[in-house]
C-alpha cells in the first residue's frame, strides 16, 4: 500500500516501475519503465525541482518567501512552480515565446510569472538560459535554480531514483537506458547503481540533432539536424551530465521514437511523451540483441503523451513532420 502523504512534496518520487508488457514479449526480457508521469507536477523534474529547492533551503540561498528564477521551456518550470505553490515561494521563468499557449497557461495558473523571451543563440546573453540568471540577479531574493550546472539535480536522483530502481528491481537490473536533457537523471541513476553492481550497463539513448553521443564516441559535441522530441538533446556539456557513467550509447530517430509511441499506446495502453518513447525504443533495441537475451532492462516513462496532445496525435502535424507510425503488430 502506498502511504498517504501531508503534502505536495512528499508526493514527489516512489514511482512505480511498470513492466512494459508487449515489449518484454517480443523480446523476452523484462523491460520496465519507471513511471514518472506519476508525480503531481506530472513529469520526471519534479524530483530535479524538490532537490534544487530542498539545497537551495538548506545553504541559505533561497529564502523564505523567496524568488526562483528558471530559464526554461519545459517540465522544470512547471516541477519548480508546483512545489513553489505550496512553500510560498514566488516563481519566475524566461521562456522562448515560440513555446505553446498551453504551456504558459499552465504555468500561470501554477502562480508563476512569464518573462517571455525571443529567439538567440546560446552565445547571446539574451538567450532565455541566461536571462534566468540576470533576472535572478536582480531582483531582491532572488534564486537561480540552473538545472543544467546545479548539482542538487544529479544528487536528487542519485538519493532517491537510484535507490528506488535498485529496490524495486530486487537488485536484479542488467542495463539501464535513456536519454539526456540536463543530465541530471542519467549521472544520478548511473552513479548508483554502478555503485551497487559495476556490471550494470548504461546505454545513452541520443534523439537525432543531439551532440552527447558524439560527445560520448569521439570527445566532440557534435549534433546534425534536429529532433520534435522535447526535455532531451543537447549540444553542449552540461555539469550534471559530465558526471553521468555511460557504457555505450544508440541513435534515435524521430520515426524510431514515433513508431514506438504509437505501439505503446495501442498494445500497453501508456500515452507517453517523446522522451519516453525515445527511451523504450532502445530498450526494445537492446532487448532484440542477442548478446541480451532474458535479461532485466530499466528505463524512464518521463512524461504523459496528453503534454503534447496537439502535435503527436495530430495527423496534420504528424504529416508536417514527414512521420507516419508504424507500431509492430504486437
Ligand atoms: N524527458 C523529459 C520530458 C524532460 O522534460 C526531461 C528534462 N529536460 C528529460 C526527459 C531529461 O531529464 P534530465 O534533464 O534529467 O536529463
Amino acid at each position: 500500500m502506498i502511504d498517504k502523504v501531508e503534502s505536495v512534496w512528499d508526493a514527489v518520487g516512489n514511482t512505480p516501475l511498470i513492466r512494459i508488457k508487449s515489449l518484454s514479449e517480443i523480446t523476452g526480457c523484462s523491460i520496465y519503465g519507471k513511471a514518472e508521469f506519476l508525480n503531481p507536477g506530472g513529469s520526471i523534474k519534479d524530483r530535479a525541482a524538490k532537490g534544487i529547492i530542498k539545497e537551495g533551503e538548506e545553504s541559505g540561498d533561497l529564502q523564505p518567501g523567496g524568488t526562483i528564477v528558471e530559464g526554461t521551456a519545459g517540465n522544470t518550470g512547471t516541477g519548480l512552480a508546483t512545489l513553489a505553490a505550496e512553500r510560498g515561494y514566488n516563481v519566475i521563468i524566461s521562456v522562448p515565446e515560440t513555446q505553446s499557449d498551453e504551456k504558459f497557461q499552465t504555468l500561470e495558473a501554477l502562480g508563476a510569472e512569464i518573462r517571455k523571451i525571443g529567439s538567440y543563440s546560446f552565445d547571446d546573453e539574451r538567450h532565455y538560459y541566461h536571462q534566468g540568471r540576470i533576472i535572478a540577479g536582480e531582483i531582491e531574493g532572488g534564486f537561480w535554480a540552473d538545472q543544467f550546472n546545479n548539482l542538487a539535480n544529479y544528487r536528487v536522483h542519485y538519493e532517491t531514483t537510484g535507490t528506488e530502481i535498485w529496490e524495486q528491481t530486487e537488485h536484479e537490473i542488467d542495463i539501464l537506458t535513456l536519454a539526456a536533457g540536463t543530465g541530471g537523471t542519467i549521472a544520478g541513476v548511473s552513479n548508483y547503481l554502478k555503485e551497487q553492481d559495476e556490471n550494470v550497463s548504461v546505454v545513452l539513448a541520443d534523439p537525432q540533432g543531439s551532440g552527447l553521443l558524439s560527445y560520448f564516441r569521439t570527445g566532440e559535441m557534435h549534433g546534425e539536424g534536429s529532433s520534435v522530441t522535447e526535455g532531451i538533446g543537447i549540444t553542449r556539456l552540461t555539469s550534471n551530465f559530465e558526471k553521468a557513467r555511460i557504457d555505450s550509447g544508440m541513435r534515435v530517430t524521430d520515426q524510431n521514437m514515433i513508431d514506438r509511441l504509437y505501439h505503446i499506446a495501442r498494445y500497453d495502453g501508456l500515452l507517453i511523451g517523446t522522451s519516453s518513447a525515445v527511451n523504450l525504443y532502445t530498450a526494445y533495441r537492446l532487448g532484440i540483441d542477442n548478446r541480451n537475451s532474458g535479461k532485466t532492462i530499466v528505463t524512464f516513462i518521463c512524461d504523459h503523451g496528453s503534454r503534447y496532445q496537439s502535435r503527436i496525435f495530430n495527423p496534420r502535424w504528424l504529416e508536417e513532420q514527414n512521420l507516419t507510425p508504424q507500431p509492430l503488430d504486437s
